[in-house]
């Protein structure tokens, strides 16, 4: 028998959750199209996965690394796959262009690759501009610059048309459209001055964007937490937004110690039974991808029914109360997070986010898809 611990990715939820998001996006903009946000391992729930799940609705996948833009490509995903970031070195032209990849341009280093390359076939290039997030994108006084450079990507036949985009840091916050109305104010006066670029197709909205503020939906959007039923708001849960989750951590109770008050449990003993307490041991641990800062009194479900953890988790194993569960005992099912316990309430206990809980389940887990 293997470890009694597993990781559940509902292929139909992933789906209807994408189909969602591409549903608020058409509110906002009839023609819209869905770039399903794919890096990190599809926030690993495993890109095939994914790919098999969203294979033939997607409009698009977007990741980083080339080498996952391929194995979608030697998968059979035929449609427009996008790298977030773009190329790293002029030498990943080659399978840029030979698997049609969209590419990111986020400074004036990749232009002046892209201007000097010699491609046997134009890239359909996503200019991206950095409205306030700071991170990636040409700021305005770099624009007359890649303007010149992009005239000449035409002239050679390096481009495939443009888009452009940004990016939101402040979507998600609680305090109405001013969050991102200066960036869609700042992204507006960047290209007020020019004129081809009014023309262009556009992509801003990330989740949180896509449900709160369909209107910045514009040509393409780019979902990526919402696909995996995670809610991207801290004020707003999944359920409530439509979205079904689509991991599912699931475990069993090992064993049961039946403690007396006074008694302390697992590494610090910073659990103390303030009465006689049934503790139950869940195979699951920060070795599993559990996050380890989830303090005692973290929402758990065993038997179908919420308890809560006890002390600190180990690497192999954590505690929960069983005191009032008579029914559990050794062998009793174990949820997580998932189906009946939202990913992101256990990721504020851990003060964290969904996105890194689901990202850092641990290879040793086994994945089944249903
Ligand atoms: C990761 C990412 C997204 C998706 O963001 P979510 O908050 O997960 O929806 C969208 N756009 C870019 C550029 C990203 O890097």
């Amino acid at each position: 028998m293997p470890r009694p611990i597993e990781a559940e990715v509902d292929l139909s939820a992933l789906r209807h959750n994408y189909l969602l998001a591409r549903r608020h996006a058409t509110r906002g903009a009839a023609g819209a199209r869905a770039w399903a946000v794919v890096k990190a391992n599809a926030y690993g729930h495993g890109l095939l996965r994914a790919a098999a799940a969203l294979g033939d609705v997607a409009d698009g996948f977007a990741l980083l690394d080339i080498d996952e833009a391929v194995r979608l490509r030697q998968a059979g995903m035929s449609q427009p796959i996008l790298l977030l970031e773009g190329f790293f070195t002029a030498a990943d032209l080659a399978a840029c262009v030979e698997h049609r990849l969209s590419v990111v341009i986020h400074c004036l280093d990749q232009l002046q690759i892209l201007r000097h390359a010699r491609l046997p076939r134009r890239l359909p290039i996503y200019l991206k501009l950095n409205s306030g997030m700071n991170r990636l994108g040409l700021v305005a006084r770099q624009l007359p610059t890649a303007r010149e450079h992009l005239a000449a990507i035409a002239r050679g036949g390096g481009s495939d048309g443009l888009t452009l985009m940004t990016h939101f840091a402040e979507a998600d916050a609680d305090g109405g459209e001013a969050c991102i109305r200066w960036q869609l104010e700042r992204f507006a006066r960047m290209i007020s001055d020019w004129p081809e670029a009014a023309a262009c197709p556009v992509s801003l909205a990330n989740s949180a964007a896509i449900l709160r503020y369909p209107a910045t939906a514009h040509d393409w959007v780019r979902p990526g937490i919402m696909l995996y039923g995670g809610s991207p708001f801290a004020s707003e849960d999944a359920a409530s937004l439509g979205l079904r989750p689509v991991m599912t951590l699931r475990s069993t109770i090992l064993a049961v110690q039946e403690i007396d008050a006074g008694e302390r449990v697992g590494y610090g003993g910073t659990f103390v039974a303030s009465r006689p307490t049934r503790v139950g041991i869940v195979a699951c641990g920060y070795a599993d991808g559990y996050p380890r800062h989830a303090p005692g009194g973290t929402p758990i479900v065993v038997s179908g029914q919420r308890t809560r953890t006890l002390g600190r988790v180990s690497m192999d194993m954590l505690a929960c109360d069983l005191s009032e569960l008579p029914a559990a005992g050794a062998g009793s099912p174990v949820v997580l997070w998932g189906e009946g316990l939202a990913a992101d309430e256990v990721a504020t206990a851990a003060g964290t986010i969904s996105y890194e809980l689901f990202c850092a389940l641990a290879q040793r887990v086994p994945v089944h898809t249903v």
